[in-house]
């Protein structure tokens, strides 16, 4: 499996290092005002974030596939094409369909995480409204 694209990251705020985010597959791209308010210090500093609307095609792109996404979408094709390797002689269509159901349930966080994405875009849309 490919957990090169796993990579613990902290956000912490630059004055006070507070750590106000972490992830373990960051995505480059982050929709916010482009800018945080610190909640322990109450400073306000740059956080390089950009509103959904901002962010070019490229980036939306981005945004729905960060590095934790491809390690599901990996193994989801890692384990469909596998056994057509392995056992290409003896394959049934019973085989073919439990490797189906399994690389079906690999991609379940793929698609929590969409819907999460999708919300966040919500937001992010209702932000530049507001404004
Ligand atoms: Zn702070």
């Amino acid at each position: 499996m490919p957990f090169y694209y796993i990579r613990w990251t902290n956000f912490s705020c630059p004055y006070c290092r507070h750590v106000f985010n972490n992830s373990l597959s960051a995505s480059p791209v982050r929709l916010g005002p482009g800018f945080r308010i610190c909640p322990k210090c109450m400073r306000s500093f740059q956080d390089w974030s950009k509103e959904w609307s901002a962010q070019s095609r490229w980036k939306k792109i981005e945004f729905f596939l960060p590095p934790g996404n491809l390690v599901w979408i990996d193994s989801a094709l890692l384990t469909m094409f596998l056994p057509l390797y392995v056992w290409r002689k003896d394959l049934t269509l019973a085989d073919f369909v439990f490797v189906l159901l399994i690389a079906g349930l690999l991609l379940i966080p793929f698609l929590v995480s969409c819907g999460l994405r999708t919300g966040e875009v919500v937001r992010s849309k209702r932000r530049v409204i507001r404004s």
